[in-house]
């Protein structure tokens, strides 16, 4: 582990105020491992209010899955960073591969995106993954390397700071299938160097996380590794008991 321990969960389209309340009560008993391991949570957009107001007093801070690039205006259906950080927003998944895959995001939007995080002062999670056909092509670090520089393109040099990579193979997200430890290290390690390349200050300070069908069970192997600094997790942040072990494992 190369900086503190980050877990962020992932709720997609899935939670309810009910699961907002009993997450921050069980975090909120959980001191000294919020203490060690920055937790950051990423509900549907409708329940930041409520996660906003009891985000504090559990010890985490409040995510949003996505974000427009653009300040205001008509974007219908929409929200701008400064709506979101009215609640309380500091980090923000950009490039998640559903948005890629299902909402035409490109790499282009992620860049875009990716900035006006940075200069909104949010931290932006870029994720990046590789899908099976590119792994089966063994295209993987090529695919990795293009979505990393296209992302990272023109940033200012002190970006290092408010950047955090998510390595999420696409056919690991929800599939129940893994990237063993040593699988995610390889290409973790791989981004490390080309972070170095595309950032010029500190670029050994940005935590990279590795995503996909991380579970209580083997989620302290993969943190073991190395390049992990932890994780970014959509199924099992639903249920508290298993979020907090997987927060537990970082
Ligand atoms: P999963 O999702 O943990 O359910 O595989 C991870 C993600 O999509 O961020």
């Amino acid at each position: 582990m190369h900086v503190q321990p980050l877990v962020i969960a992932n709720w997609k389209m899935n939670g309810s105020r009910e699961l907002v309340n009993a997450m921050s009560s069980a975090l909120g008993n959980q001191s000294a491992l919020t203490e060690q391991v920055q937790v950051v949570i990423c509900p549907p957009a409708t329940l930041l209010p409520a996660l906003a107001e009891q985000a504090s007093t559990a010890g985490i801070a409040c995510g949003a899955q996505t974000a427009s690039a653009h300040a205001g205006g008509a974007h219908t259906g929409e929200l701008s960073l400064s709506l979101l950080q009215e609640f309380g927003v500091s980090y923000v998944l950009v490039g998640h591969s559903e948005r890629r895959q299902h909402y035409g995001e490109t790499d282009a939007d992620v860049a875009a995106k990716t900035k006006a995080i940075i200069a909104a002062g949010c931290t932006a999670v870029v994720c990046v993954g590789e899908t099976a056909q590119q792994r089966e092509q063994e295209q993987t670090k090529a695919v990795i390397g293009e979505q990393l520089a296209a992302a990272l393109a023109d940033l200012p040099d002190n970006a290092a700071t408010k950047l955090v990579v998510a390595y999420e193979p696409v056919w690991a997200i929800g599939t129940g299938l893994t990237a063993s430890p040593e699988q995610a290290q390889d290409v973790h390690a791989f981004i490390r160097e080309n972070l170095k390349k595309l950032i010029k200050t500190d670029a050994d300070l940005i935590p990279l996380l590795y995503g996909g069908s991380v579970k209580s069970d083997n989620a302290a192997s993969l943190f073991a590794e190395q390049d992990i600094d932890g994780g970014l997790i959509g199924g099992a942040s639903l249920v508290a008991d298993d979020f907090i072990a997987i927060c537990s494992a970082a």
